[in-house]
C-alpha cells in the first residue's frame, strides 16, 4: 500500500466506451471533448485534494484500452488502493459485465483493503436504460458506495473522486486500528470497551 506517504493508486475499470477517460480528463483538467483520441502512453493523472486537512494525492491510472482485452494484467492491480468501477446509464451490455469485474478485482485485491466505488456515468444522456435505483442496488449487493457522474457537464465527479478516497482512507485506518483522534483495541473481545472508548472521546472533545 502507498498510503503510508498519503499516495492512492486508483484505477479506472469498466468495459470500453463508458467514459472512464472522459472522467478522468474532466477530473484532473476540467475538460470535455467529444472526440478525442484514445489514450496512448498517458500512465496516470494526478491530483491532490485535501479531506480533513490531510493532504492527498490520488494517481488515477487509465486502462487505456487494456480493458478490451477483459482480463487486465495482475500487474496492473498491484498497490492499488482505489477502484472506480464504470458503466454507461444507457448501455445495458457495461452494466451487465460489473459483476466479472468485480470477480477480477476481488482475484487480484483484497477487497477489504481497498476502496471501491461504483459509478453510472453519461447522467446527461436523458435516455437512459438503467435506473438509478438499479445503480444503486448493485452497489449495495457489494457493500459499495454508488454515483451518478456526467463527465460532460461535470455532475458529480469530484463527489466520486472524494467519496472513494474517503473509502481508502477508512479502510487505511480500520486496518492500522487508528479511527480518527482515538484507537480501538481491535483485539478487544468486549464490544463495551468500544463503546467506553467512544464514550471518552466524546467527552473530552
Ligand atoms: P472509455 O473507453 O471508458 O475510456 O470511454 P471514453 O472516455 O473514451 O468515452 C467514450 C465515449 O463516450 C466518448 O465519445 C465520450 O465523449 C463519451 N462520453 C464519456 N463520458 C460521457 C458523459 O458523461 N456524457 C456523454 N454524453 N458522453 C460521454
Ligand atoms: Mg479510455
Amino acid at each position: 500500500m502507498s498510503t503510508d506517504n498519503n499516495t492512492f493508486k486508483i484505477l479506472t475499470l469498466g468495459e470500453s466506451g463508458v467514459g472512464k477517460t472522459a472522467i478522468l480528463r474532466r477530473y484532473v483538467e476540467n475538460k470535455f471533448e467529444k472526440h478525442h483520441l484514445a489514450t496512448i502512453g498517458i500512465d496516470y493523472q494526478s491530483k491532490t485534494i485535501k479531506i480533513k486537512n490531510k493532504e492527498i494525492k490520488l494517481k488515477i491510472w487509465d486502462t487505456a484500452g487494456q480493458e478490451r482485452y477483459r482480463n487486465l494484467a495482475s500487474h496492473a492491480y498491484k498497490g492499488a488502493d482505489g477502484i472506480m468501477l464504470v458503466y454507461d446509464i444507457t448501455d445495458e451490455y457495461s452494466f451487465s459485465k460489473i459483476t466479472d469485474w468485480m470477480e477480477q478485482i476481488n482475484s487480484n485485491l483484497s477487497k477489504n483493503e481497498i476502496g471501491i466505488v461504483l459509478i453510472g456515468n453519461k447522467s446527461d444522456i436523458e435516455d437512459r436504460i438503467i435506473d438509478t435505483e438499479k445503480g444503486e442496488e448493485k452497489a449495495k449487493e457489494y457493500g459499495i458506495q454508488y454515483f451518478e457522474t456526467s463527465a460532460l457537464n461535470g455532475n458529480g465527479i469530484n463527489e466520486a473522486f472524494e467519496g472513494l478516497a474517503k473509502q481508502i482512507l477508512k479502510n487505511y485506518k480500520i486496518k492500522n486500528n487508528d479511527v480518527g483522534s482515538r484507537t480501538i483495541s481491535l483485539q478487544s473481545s468486549k464490544p463495551e470497551d468500544i463503546v467506553e472508548n467512544d464514550k471518552k472521546a466524546r467527552k473530552c472533545c
